[in-house]
């Protein structure tokens, strides 16, 4: 076989305000091939939200990022859109609680209709990574729930920011996913540790966060999960997440070791078979 192997990003940000399109080219020219880009939180991108059609132009920004990556390098890049669950914590003093939620939900509608509409790939919701109170806690997961019955209702994949993950916690967000008709391997856990076996039983998608050996201890477990760095973008924090050459970095250097059938199952195969995309160069 001599065709290219694909190299695929599941989980990048940009912003027009960090490197952006050169964080592309690092990434392209260490041979990556495909980003999905995930939307930041409004705030990241200076977008005051007040009413779900505000998140219009944080989408709007996000797309238009994507084109100006593909135009600049030999890339593909996949959109994910929706909310984040820090936005909760962050909105509900200024517009109170309710009002809060309906906002989230009714921005992953209108994220929803960008993936009807063939612009985005995928939606992105979840619950806080750190504690809550539990007002706070079981709304987040009524936003999740509501984000995988969109995520039902037109056949796409949600990818989930959640808590460290646990056996029990994942079983719970397959949980909910089931309760509303959701495929659990339509829900992929942002940020996982490489818990290849676990994920596999329960039936969630991991995107295993490509730190140090973690890659090593996923393909250990097998070869059902796909690659990020969660690449923030944010000059002000740098040196806090994986750089955007890291994917095709570790890929090269674990095909000696590993082969690449193992990486054309999880750069192409299942990026595929989750998202319902093509994967080509
Ligand atoms: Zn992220």
């Amino acid at each position: 076989m001599t065709s290219t192997l694909p190299i695929l990003d599941n989980h990048m940000h940009l912003n027009p305000s960090g490197r952006c399109l050169d964080a592309v080219r690092e990434f392209a020219r260490a041979g990556g091939t495909h980003i999905v880009l995930v939307s930041l939180p409004p705030w990241s991108l200076g977008i005051e939200i007040n009413k779900p059609e505000d998140y219009r132009q944080v989408f709007d920004k996000v797309l238009k990022i994507a084109r100006r990556a593909e135009e600049a390098e030999k890339v593909k890049v996949f959109v994910v859109l929706g909310v984040h669950p820090a936005e909760l914590t962050k909105y509900y003093g200024r517009i109170g609680f309710a009002r809060a939620v309906e906002i989230m939900n009714g921005g992953l509608e209108i994220a929803s209709e960008y993936v009807k509409n063939g612009l985005a790939i995928g939606l992105k919701s979840g619950r806080p990574h750190y504690e809550v109170e539990p007002k706070l806690w079981d709304a987040s997961n009524d936003i999740m729930r509501h984000s995988f019955e969109l995520a039902k209702d037109i056949g796409c994949a949600v990818q989930v920011h959640t808590e460290s993950a646990t056996e029990e916690g994942l079983a719970e967000i397959v949980g909910i996913a089931r309760d509303v008709g959701l495929q659990a391997s339509k829900v992929v856990k942002h940020f996982s540790p490489p818990m290849v076996k676990v994920c596999e039983r329960l039936g969630i998608f991991p995107s295993v966060l490509a730190s140090e050996d973690a890659i090593q201890t996923a393909l250990g477990e097998g070869t059902r999960f796909m690659m990020e760095t969660d690449y923030i973008d944010d000059p002000k924090r740098p040196g806090s997440v994986l750089g955007p050459k890291t994917i095709p970095k570790r890929t090269k250097q674990l095909i000696p070791e590993w082969g690449e059938d193992v990486f054309w199952k999880i750069h192409k195969e299942a990026p595929e078979k989750v998202y319902g995309v093509e994967i080509n160069i």
